[in-house]
């Protein structure tokens, strides 16, 4: 087996570390060796591999300095003699807290399939989040590395711990919008979970892409030659597979027919603008002709994760059905990294090539998000961790724009900012919200026209001898459910 050292940690960089920040690595790297000398996986190796490679993963998707330290650092204060206090000493603040975080969120389980343990699991992640976000990256990388070694652990083990990835560690990296952390999870879980259809699923699809593969690498030849024609810089292009979860959920859409799976095979196109990516959608339209109603502008209406890219499905060379993905290189970063991609672009401003990326990134985003960023730095700083400003914390919402609601059976409910408990009892079912008479959050009442804050838990409060919405509840709603919903129950009273 081979060892993982310092030096990979430092290879997994997108681009070659600086000193200060190789200077606090290879700091929590020593400790980390000292700390868990003598202790192995079950795998047999050296213990102290398995937070290597978390380190290795936290530095590929662009991780900072001080993140990387915590993934070195994260199980010491559980596992080994070295107490956390000993890495405040060392560290400082800021990384003793990280660490702190993650054994935190080690403690919480998900036993068995309790719906309750799930929903409070990931619940308390959700909360977690709002207070570091980091500590929820380094515990998806933490997860992401126990999952590849999972095989050593008994069958039992091996379950719970596939289940718990699938039900509370993917969706959390979906909603961090980490695409290619998610797909992983999902990937690795699935095999474990349902080993059958995994198999199936990925025979079918490795015989699949070989055949396609073919018409793949001759579109990408073409439309590169056309895009030079036009003048269109391209930044990169790919061919790129499906993950086995991703196509098995669209199989099972199909009547796990894979000839209907039309994006099995997909060309991605990465260009500098995003002019340059209507330009491109222009292009390969006029070199395959598109199949009606398969074009997707996420770019102008990102998905709720904030995933943009623009799809098409075209009749590519011999009239091959393929998926073209074009995007900018900035969109493309936050896709496969998510928010991690923030850090990214954060901590990267004096690097030569980033500052190209950074540079037609600032024309078309505006900085916000990345001072969205900073804010939430200070802002940890700022609070400590007192249940009280712990609950107070929650009104920062972390996610612009969203917020996370909870019914008394732990669901939860996505809403924009300033939605109300109208909109919440729509968001449940078109019935609820048409007989709601009152709500409650904390088993106290409050209006109807409440500003939800995020982690609120609410209680719709429904009766049968509500004939129906209330005009006045759309003065106030927030989405377009509960507007459009109240609207048509409204009409037909009116008939
Ligand atoms: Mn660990």
């Amino acid at each position: 087996m081979n060892n993982l050292t310092l030096q990979d940690i430092f290879n997994a960089f997108r681009n070659p570390p600086a000193d200060d920040r190789k200077k606090v690595i290879t700091r929590a790297y020593e400790l980390a060796v000292k700390a868990h000398e003598g202790q192995k996986r079950r795998s047999g190796e050296d213990y102290v591999q398995h937070p290597i490679a978390v380190a290795i993963i936290l530095a590929s998707i662009g991780m900072g300095g001080k993140t990387i330290a915590a993934g070195l650092l994260h199980d010491v204060p559980e596992d080994t003699p070295v107490p956390l206090a000993e890495i405040e000493k060392e560290f400082g603040q800021e990384i003793a807290s990280l660490v702190d975080g993650v054994t935190k969120l080690g403690k919480i389980k998900l036993r068995g399939s309790h719906e309750e343990y799930y929903l409070e699991n990931l619940r308390k992640m959700l909360l977690a989040m709002a207070t570091d976000i980091r500590v929820v990256i380094i515990k998806l990388a933490d997860r992401l590395h126990n999952m590849r070694t999972l095989e050593f652990n008994p069958p039992d083990k091996q379950l719970r711990i596939a289940h718990e990835t699938m039900e509370v560690f993917a969706p959390i990296a979906n909603r961090l919008g980490m695409g290619e952390m998610k797909s992983q999870l999902q990937d690795l879980s699935f095999k474990y979970l349902d080993p059958e259809n995994y198999e199936l699923v990925k025979d079918l699809e490795d015989k699949n892409y070989a055949e396609k593969e073919k018409y793949v690498l001759q579109a990408i030849a073409e439309l590169e030659a056309e895009m030079k024609k036009a003048g269109v810089t391209i930044i990169e292009t790919s061919g790129r597979a499906k993950s086995v979860y991703s196509l098995f959920l669209k199989m099972k859409k199909h009547d796990m027919d894979i000839n209907r799976v039309y994006d099995l095979a997909a060309v991605r196109i990465i260009v500098p603008e995003v002019a340059d990516c209507y330009e491109t959608l222009g292009i390969v339209h006029k070199k395959y002709r598109p199949m009606i109603g398969r074009i997707k502008d996420y770019v102008s209406l990102p998905k709720p994760n904030g995933y943009q890219s623009i799809h098409t499905t075209v009749f590519g060379p011999d009239g091959k059905i393929i998926e073209v993905q074009i995007r900018t290189q900035k969109m493309h970063s936050e896709a496969e990294f998510g928010i991690a991609s923030h850090w990214f672009y954060s901590e990267s401003k004096k690097k030569k090539w980033k500052d190209y990326i950074f540079r037609s990134a600032k024309k078309t985003e505006p900085v916000k998000e990345i001072e969205w960023v900073k804010q939430l730095r200070e802002w940890q700083n700022e609070i400590g961790r007192d249940d009280e400003e712990f609950i107070e914390s929650l009104n920062i919402d972390f996610f612009k724009n969203h917020i996370f609601a909870f019914t008394p059976m732990g669901d939860i409910i996505d809403l924009p900012e300033e939605a109300t408990p109208i909109d919440f009892a729509y968001a449940i079912h078109g019935e609820i919200g048409n007989h709601t008479v009152g709500a409650k959050i904390d088993n106290k009442m409050v209006s109807l026209d409440h500003h939800i804050r995020n982690g609120e838990v609410i209680e719709i409060l429904t009766s049968k001898d509500r004939k129906g919405p209330n005009q006045d509840w759309l003065k106030f709603v927030k989405t377009s459910a509960a507007k459009s919903h109240i609207k048509k129950e409204l009409k037909n009273q009116n008939h």
